[in-house]
């Protein structure tokens, strides 16, 4: 059985795993990582979960189970939200460079194919950030059934009270009620 370590990155150096032969794994906790998203994206909780890399007999699969959540606001009342996030993948990460020889390997030969940089690392973290924004809702909202906002005051219609009186509907008009000539 392959002893679990504790982790606070998305990368990790797998030289030794390469030269370990094929069927070795590691297996590492991913422990309060955070990592930057684009836009006004942002974690609203560290990364958690579990990575097993195999060396298999072209490079190193990866197995991950992650779980986070993503801060974003309510689709109809704005109010600020959480949406849990959970990632599974599965990768294999072929080498730049031949681990025996030290020669770069053809990469062009299999330009899509995820490669391990120069030095062996493994870099995951571009293939998370992608899973998050793939799995960022389009219009989440804080329960299924949210009203949203009241049109005439703009405030949440499951706050307060929203009879409001006619002559409350448009300020502007209220304005001109008021603006009368003194005769
Ligand atoms: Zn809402
Ligand atoms: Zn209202």
């Amino acid at each position: 059985m392959v002893d679990a370590s504790r982790d606070r990155s998305l990368g990790w150096n797998v030289a030794g795993l390469l030269a370990d032969g094929v069927g070795a794994a590691r297996i590492f906790d991913i422990d309060d990582v955070t990592i930057a998203l684009p836009e006004d994206l942002e974690l609203a909780a560290p990364i958690t979960g579990q990575v097993r890399l195999t060396r298999t007999n072209r490079g190193i699969l990866v197995d991950a189970r992650l779980a986070t959540s993503l801060a974003g606001e309510c689709a109809r009342c704005l109010r600020p939200l959480t949406t849990p996030i959970e990632i599974e993948l599965e990768e294999e990460y072929l080498p730049s460079i031949d681990l025996t020889s030290g020669r770069p390997l053809d990469i062009e030969a299999e330009p899509e194919a995820l490669r391990l940089t120069d030095h062996h690392e493994l870099d995951l973290e571009p293939s998370v950030r992608d899973a998050i924004l793939l799995a960022e809702p389009i219009a989440p909202l804080d329960r299924p059934d949210c009203p949203g906002l009241c049109v005439v005051c703009g405030l949440p219609l499951d706050e307060g009270e929203h009879d409001h009186p006619d002559d409350d509907i448009d300020p502007r008009l209220e304005a001109l009620k008021a603006f009368r000539p003194s005769e």
